[in-house]
């Protein structure tokens, strides 16, 4: 049988298949702690699941309007004015299955066969597969630990062409955890005036997990805004990334080509979700801020336990919860059985060695970098990082 051309362009998620891995390992008796994936270990509030369980209760059962129930869109402009102050009507909203549909729909609207997509290094996996499927071409500007991990206006300059469709990012970044401060984006907002074609896709879901100060999003500046889609959704700050909620805020016109594609791939997300998203996105922040105070917490002592790690260069996450610390001061080192040449070996290394599954940086265009997630309990952290430290010993 013949598959599509199609599915030679992209890959497959590395930071699924490294949990698919753990989890092969786990199955096998063997204890493994699972510092790859990028989810809240954190159950969903209460007051969100009483709403879905009076949802079901309520039979909200049927079919919902693609881009979402009037009330659910209504609930992201209360927020986006509430948290952002930003002002959208329903009509610019776009409510999807995850974060990742809304971009994957954003995407396809915007790319065309060879446009380029201009994005800065280290970025989330599927940035750069999604761009491959939509046939564009992936600029990537390359940013250091040593640079905090942010893109400058004169790196952006440089990288935009005449065939620049689209710019995207995440702030906060995963995997850097890097967090641009108003005059940051201001500085980039200054080099995109000078570019009126390009489309700024910001992907804000780590929006709550910021432990720097006030999350700012780059369609605070009101001659841009019209060019900026917003990215967001309940997964990371609200714990519910099982529950599959996703949205846009941007222009009427991409907000309309997302509700086409959208129409023909899901329709509208799960009406259960998208009742408990209401009450989630209007209800009370306090059980989403403890979350960020007990990652502020994790953050801290992973933060320790890393700097007890010879030859780690490690930024310090101003947001989300990982660590992607510079790991290459170990490529050309051996154990004597396994030699270490590159992130994706020394991933392979702690996963069969240490028991502990991380993601190599390739996969979000950093080879000499690997992702350590913080989502996960401090005695869990503690036991993970001994271990690494342990294993990393025997590298000679
Ligand atoms: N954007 C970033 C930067 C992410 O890290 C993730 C999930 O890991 C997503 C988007 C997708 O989130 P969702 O669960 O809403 O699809």
């Amino acid at each position: 049988m013949q598959l599509s051309s199609l599915l030679n362009r992209f890959n497959e998620p590395e930071t699924l298949k490294m949990a698919k891995l753990g989890r092969e390992l786990r199955a096998k008796g063997i204890d493994v702690i699972d510092l790859s994936l990028g989810e809240p270990d954190f159950d969903t509030p209460q007051h969100i699941k009483d709403a879905a369980i009076k949802a079901i209760n309520d039979n909200w059962s049927h079919y919902t309007p693609v881009p979402g129930f009037l009330d659910l869109r209504e609930a992201v402009c209360t927020k986006l004015k509430r948290d952002n102050n930003l002002d959208y009507a329903p009509e610019n909203i776009v409510t999807s299955t995850g974060a990742k549909q809304s971009l994957a729909n954003a995407i396809l609207a915007l790319v065309d066969e060879g446009d380029e997509v201009v994005i800065p290094t280290p970025y989330w996996v599927t940035y750069s597969e999604l761009v491959k499927i939509a046939r564009g071409k992936v600029v990537e500007i390359r940013t250091t630990v040593e640079n905090g991990f942010k893109t400058t206006a004169a790196e952006l300059e440089a990288a935009i062409t005449p065939n620049t469709k689209v710019f995207m990012f995440s702030s906060p970044c995963n995997p850097s955890g890097a967090v641009y401060s108003k005059a940051e984006l201001e500085a980039l907002a200054a080099v995109f005036r000078k570019h009126p074609n390009i489309t700024i896709l910001s992907d804000e879901i780590y929006e709550y997990i910021n432990f720097v100060g006030k999350h700012e999003s780059i369609a605070q500046f009101a001659d841009l805004k019209d060019r900026v889609v917003i990215i967001n959704g309940l997964s990371k700050g609200f714990a519910m990334t099982g529950w599959r909620l996703g949205y846009i805020a941007a222009n009427a016109t991409i907000a309309k080509a997302c509700e086409k594609l959208q129409g023909q791939f899901t329709s509208g997300t799960c009406s259960i979700t998208q009742k408990a998203a209401v009450a989630a996105l209007t209800g009370d922040l306090r059980p989403s801020e403890e979350m960020t105070e007990e990652f502020t917490r994790r953050r801290t002592r992973t933060l320790e336990l890393v700097k007890e790690i010879p030859g780690f260069k490690c930024f310090e996450p101003e947001g989300a919860f990982y660590v992607f610390p510079d790991v290459s001061a170990y490529y050309g080192k051996s154990d004597g059985t396994t030699t270490i040449s590159n992130a994706a070996d020394f991933s392979m290394y702690l996963l069969n060695t240490a028991h502990v599954s991380s993601v190599m940086g390739d996969a979000f265009g950093e080879p000499n970098c690997v992702r350590f997630s913080f989502a996960n309990s401090m005695g869990n952290i503690e036991k993970a990082w001994g271990r690494i430290k342990e294993a990393l010993s025997k590298l000679k």
